[in-house]
């Protein structure tokens, strides 16, 4: 299946329209002025000018219209977004903590109306990569107050007890996502997002695996695509919100430990990790970290090499 995206002029949309008048469809997706649908493309006209053809014809149907769509391909990551699609009211799902070795898991999903993505962009969403902790700390209850948001913290005794019994990151992430997402579709129903957005951690055939013994499976208008924080700001806003709530269990845990917890899985995290083994035992250590990961050996090395 490809995608060809081309820009017109408003003469050839005409052109366009009269030429595909026979297999018109109606689709009253926002931004979309024509619609059709021939047996192997589907062709969506915009209203800013650009016509997207779906579907193993797209490439020739495209052609037919003059220009090269070698030049024009979208190819992101993923699924291929309508070109509007960062002006749509969408859910966006975001996860953090998964590479950290100290803390939870967290996941938010967050919808943002089309008629609230100013305001997000004012409240300094942009692209989250870019943000500071300290920005984000900031910027997160703002986001929170005015967003239909869920977020789910995994704290580690769960995680552990779940990883030991097999279940994958991948598995807990994918869980994780749907829960979200369906906490989030209760709470703005009856209103409808017109697409979900996951930022991508797995291959759709494999996140829906994941997930297929949940009682409810959220499905319609999901898509997936890497970065996906650039491409919506619902997203870069959930990357906020799940941050902010493992920033938030970070502190509790510093609290706790009486030392500073450390983000990542790096050297010092390893160093970290065998004081506290040392201060406070290995029940502890593992009540506040992902057992699983290697540095829990590296740590106890860094133990049994003290001399006492
Ligand atoms: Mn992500």
């Amino acid at each position: 299946m490809s995608n060809v995206v081309l820009v017109l002029s408003p003469d050839e949309i005409k052109k366009v329209k009269l030429h595909y008048m026979n297999y018109k469809i109606e689709r009253s997706a926002p931004g979309v002025v024509f619609a059709a649908k021939l047996t192997d493309t589907a062709i969506t006209v915009y209203k800013s000018g650009k016509v997207m053809f779906q579907g193993n014809g797209a490439s020739q149907e495209a052609s037919l219209w003059g220009m090269s769509p070698e030049k024009v391909t979208v190819s992101t990551k993923g699924d291929t977004l309508p070109p509007n699609f960062s002006s749509l009211s969408v859910i966006g799902s975001d996860e953090t903590g998964t590479g950290d070795y100290f803390g939870p898991i967290t996941v938010a999903a967050c919808f943002v109306r089309e008629d609230q993505i100013e305001l997000v962009n004012e409240l300094g969403v942009k692209d989250s990569k870019m943000l500071t902790d300290d920005v984000m700390r900031k910027m997160a209850p703002d986001l929170m107050a005015s967003l239909s948001h869920s977020v789910l913290v995994l704290k580690n005794e769960k995680y552990n007890d779940i990883q030991s019994r097999g279940w994958s990151q991948g598995k807990i992430k994918a869980l994780m996502h749907n829960q979200a997402l369906k906490h989030v579709i209760n709470k703005i129903n009856p209103e409808k997002p017109s697409f979900i957005l996951i930022d991508q951690f797995a291959e759709r055939g494999i996140y829906y695996n994941h997930i297929k013994m949940e009682k409810e499976i959220i499905r319609e208008n999901v898509l997936f695509a890497t970065k996906a924080e650039q491409l919506h700001v619902s997203v870069a806003a959930a990357s906020i919100i799940a941050r902010y709530a493992f920033l938030k269990e970070m502190d509790r845990l510093t609290e706790i430990a009486g030392t500073t917890i450390p983000k990542g899985a790096s050297a010092k995290v390893d160093e970290i990790a065998a004081k506290i083994y040392i201060k406070n035992g290995e029940a502890f250590l593992k009540s506040i970290t992902k057992w699983h990961f290697a540095n829990t050996q590296k740590a106890l090395m860094l133990v049994n090499k003290r001399e006492f």
